[in-house]
């Protein structure tokens, strides 16, 4: 005879059940998702109908489609959603099933890009520190930063930050407002001159190794430097 006593879920029960691949089972097709999507519509695109040809075990289909390289993993969906489905996953999960030269090209070059070279700019160390130097000169010429320097490679300060790669290709002005906020709060920071890419390229592709390996040349260089904090702002 079943047992009649109800069964209890742990968090970790309910985290995994509104998580790929069983995310599904959840959804009731009420549509927030899709009217809180900034790219809904967008060739047809709707987190919805996603949800709705994953439930129905057509997960080939939708990764065959382009619905799920428009969604931009925002994740506005998922604080939408009543049920509490991990959208964005669903949808990275989705990508992981293309074959990897059926990704998007600039997706995958980025990639690949990012694993040969540390960046997906393919930025020698030398470019890279000379651009961090300029920049930093530069907020030194302003008022209240003289004598301001960028450190790079600092052994024991308190904080490793990453950097996203077009702050240093056609942001630059961006790298100055971080800055000028660690002169300002007096913080020991410092930044990597190899592997210092922020952008998660395995994420946006959906290749789970690629995460690990670029999340763990981040914690290889953290090691190195005895550094004990990591700001990603990615
Ligand atoms: S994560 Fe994707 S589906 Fe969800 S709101 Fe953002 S773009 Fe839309
Ligand atoms: S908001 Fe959640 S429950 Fe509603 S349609 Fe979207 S995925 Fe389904």
């Amino acid at each position: 005879m079943p047992s009649s006593e109800p069964i209890e879920l742990t968090s970790l029960d309910l985290a995994r059940c509104r998580s790929w691949p069983y995310s599904q089972d959840h959804c009731v097709t009420c549509g927030l998702c899709a009217s809180s999507c900034p790219v809904s519509g967008v060739d047809g695109f709707d987190p919805r109908k996603l949800i709705r040809l994953i439930s129905l075990g057509l997960d080939e289909a939708a990764a065959e489609s382009r619905w799920p390289w428009i969604c931009t993993l925002c994740g506005k969906c998922e604080n939408a959603c009543p049920m509490e489905i991990d959208i964005a996953d669903a949808v990275r999960r989705v990508r992981s099933l293309r074959d990897r030269d059926q990704v998007p090209g600039i997706l995958q070059q980025g990639l690949e890009a990012a694993l040969e070279a540390g960046n997906n700019l393919r930025l020698p160390t030398e470019d890279f520190i000379f651009i961090i130097e300029d920049v930093a000169e530069e907020v030194a010429e302003e008022p209240g930063f003289e004598g301001f320097t960028a450190p790079i490679d600092k052994k024991g300060a308190r904080l490793l930050t990453t950097i996203h790669n077009k702050l240093v290709n056609t942001h630059t002005e961006d790298l100055k407002h971080w800055w000028k906020i660690f002169h300002a709060a007096g913080e020991d920071w410092t930044i990597s001159s190899v592997n210092w890419e922020g952008t998660s390229w395995g994420y946006f592709t959906g290749d789970d190794r690629a995460i690990k390996t670029m999340a763990g040349r981040i914690v290889e260089q953290m090691e190195t430097l005895s550094i004990n904090t990591l700001l990603w702002p990615e």
